[in-house]
């Protein structure tokens, strides 16, 4: 999907259409396999079923077993707009796509 450089769109800090530079959002940091919020996740998902995690979660997890993983090819992109007024910067959802290019 080809995304043009420069957009008009509404900001709210200046509360109206401005010119906005668009770029990708960058990623942050990869975080842990196991920290602290995914740990609360893969316990959750033990519970409620049955007696037990049903071997649910472990030191492995056994998600990939039960959910599909790998299976779409695109992704939904995130853009960060920053106006050109006020230098602010929100981010806009782009749809599923296979590449994002700023043209
Ligand atoms: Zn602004």
């Amino acid at each position: 999907m080809k995304v043009p450089k420069l957009k008009k769109s509404n900001c709210v800090h200046c509360k109206k259409h401005t010119d906005h530079k668009v770029s990708t959002a960058k990623t942050g940091g990869k975080r842990g396999a196991l920290k602290r919020g995914s740990i609360q996740r893969a316990k959750k998902r033990g519970l409620g079923v049955g007696c037990g995690n049903l071997g649910k979660y472990g030191s492995k997890g056994a998600q990939s077993s039960w959910k599909r993983y790998g299976v779409k090819t695109s992704k939904k992109e995130d853009l960060k707009l920053t106006c050109k007024e006020c230098n602010k910067s929100k981010l806009a959802r782009m749809p599923r796509s296979k590449k994002v290019t700023l043209e």
